[in-house]
């Protein structure tokens, strides 16, 4: 298992045929002519080089966009018209949402005939991350679409070609030209002329909270456009000891080490209930060292080396693995207090924070005792405990009994420093709309 994961020969890199920036339609250089590399993490090797794009290509790509939201047929089309066939979930779902958009009618006391209609908000911006560069690319492009707006998306600027890609399956599908435009680039210039830009009517932005907060800046010192954030975690989960320990230990695990840790939602934080902690404890460090994982790199290290200066103490792991590719350990600490950089700081990589808890509200207050409001777990067969923990918990998600269970109908989201606005369900249906009220007076009508 731990060669075939690390053995990166047997993945082969196809012919890069999409290296170009995707605007109105067409794939075309960008303004400067420069390009940037895009690496294989698991061989550090470049792959290909990819056109970036920086204010002017933002630019360019934005007055496509304010066209075909001002004179193309996307913004009016009516809803369903567009056949997806065979594609992933969120397309399908908003897809079949996109003719259930309708605004109300009110009964007054007033003899008027007052309605509301749900509006595209316009042209929007979208800025996604690295981690999960395909399913970023949908939650956005999707909902947006299906509420009629047209955009402008920037990709990671380690992750541009499969958003290239997607533009291409686009075009062939019939999106007309300027709905849909991607400009790969860096945040300092595209990112940033993105969030700045006077021309942009909402920003959809997924990422760290330092980032979100420099967009959010940026926003507010240009247009004053609405913006949603999807930021950072430190997720919490809690076993209490009534729980199933070898399923609790699968499932913590599973927690910090899916997608090597490098997931919003991650399980950072392990708190286990006193009379099961030693067992746990054992169990767990057993069950990582035979578990192999690759990822993203010197920051984690620089982390790891953190928790052994502030005195945590590493119970496995912490190094890197081979000479080649960004593989590192799957890491434990445990004698982790709450005020510690690895038990505040998001690390986004497989470094678990474990510690030991008396009581459920000892629990409450350590798993609240961050800047960040993601996602908990809780692992518990007693409902009582599930309940009171659930409500008590900040957090947009909270799992019992799993981890990672999502649905496209659901929506999520952060509480405090993870962000505001939500990403799937209607709820994101509802930040690429706007309401505008419709009065009109009635005159003899016997029904008033
Ligand atoms: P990042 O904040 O470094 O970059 C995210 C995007 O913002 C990239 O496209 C980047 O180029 C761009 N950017 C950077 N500086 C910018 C600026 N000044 N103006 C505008 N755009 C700018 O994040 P990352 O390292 O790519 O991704 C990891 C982070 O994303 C983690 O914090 C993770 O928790 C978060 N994330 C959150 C969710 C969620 O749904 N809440 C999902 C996935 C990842």
């Amino acid at each position: 298992m731990a060669n075939l994961i690390l053995d990166s020969s047997f993945v082969k890199i196809p012919t890069i045929k999409f290296k170009k920036l995707f605007i109105n339609g067409e794939f075309v250089d960008s303004v400067s002519g420069k390009t940037f590399e895009t690496v294989d993490p698991r061989t550090e090797e470049v792959i290909t080089k990819i056109a970036e794009a920086t204010k002017e290509d933002v630019d360019i790509a934005v007055k496509a966009a304010r066209e075909a939201f001002d004179f193309g047929p996307w913004p009016r089309m009516p809803g369903a018209t567009v056949d997806v066939p065979e594609s992933a979930n969120i397309l399908r779902y908003y897809a079949g949402a996109a003719d259930k958009i309708h605004g109300e009618v009110f009964k007054t006391s007033r003899n008027l005939h007052l309605y509301t209609l749900m509006e595209p908000i316009g042209v929007v911006g979208h800025i996604i991350p690295w981690n999960v560069p395909s399913v970023m690319f949908f939650a956005k492009v999707a909902p947006s679409l299906a509420a009629g707006c047209t955009m402008v998306l920037k990709p990671a600027e380690q992750t541009p070609l499969s958003a290239l890609f997607y533009a291409h399956l686009a075009k062939e599908a019939g999106i007309p030209d300027g709905v849909i435009n991607v400009l790969p680039g860096f945040g300092s210039t595209a990112g940033a002329a993105i969030s700045s830009h006077m021309d942009i009517d909402a920003v959809s932005f997924t990422g760290s909270t330092e980032t979100g907060r420099r967009v959010m800046q940026a926003a507010a010192m240009s247009n004053l456009k609405p913006v949603s954030l999807e930021l950072g975690g430190k997720s919490p989960v809690l076993v209490f000891d009534d729980a199933d320990v070898d399923k609790a230990v699968d499932l913590a695990l599973f927690g910090i080490l899916h997608n090597k840790g490098e997931i919003c939602v991650a399980f950072s934080r392990v708190f286990v209930q006193e009379g099961i902690y030693d067992e746990f404890e054992k169990k767990v460090v057993e069950k990582a060292k035979n578990w192999t994982s690759k990822v993203q790199f010197d920051k984690i290290l620089s982390y790891i080396d953190h928790g052994k200066n502030e005195g945590a103490t590493l119970l496995t792991g912490g190094k890197k693995i081979g000479n080649k590719g960004y593989y590192i350990e799957p890491t434990i600490f445990t004698n982790v207090k709450d005020d510690m950089l690895i038990a505040q700081d998001e690390i986004f990589g497989p470094v678990m924070a474990l510690s030991k808890f008396k009581t459920i509200e000892e629990a409450i207050k350590k798993a609240n005792n961050t800047k960040y409001g993601l996602a908990a777990g809780i692992v518990t067969k007693d409902l009582d405990i599930a309940n009171t923990v659930s409500r008590s918990i900040r957090a947009g998600i909270i799992w019992i009994n799993c981890y990672f269970a999502f649905d496209t109908d659901c929506p999520f989201g952060g509480y405090k420093m993870s962000g505001f606005g939500r990403d799937y369900g209607l709820d994101a249906l509802h930040k690429y709309l706007q309401v505008k009220s419709v009065a009109t007076p009635i005159y003899n009508s016997p029904w008033l």
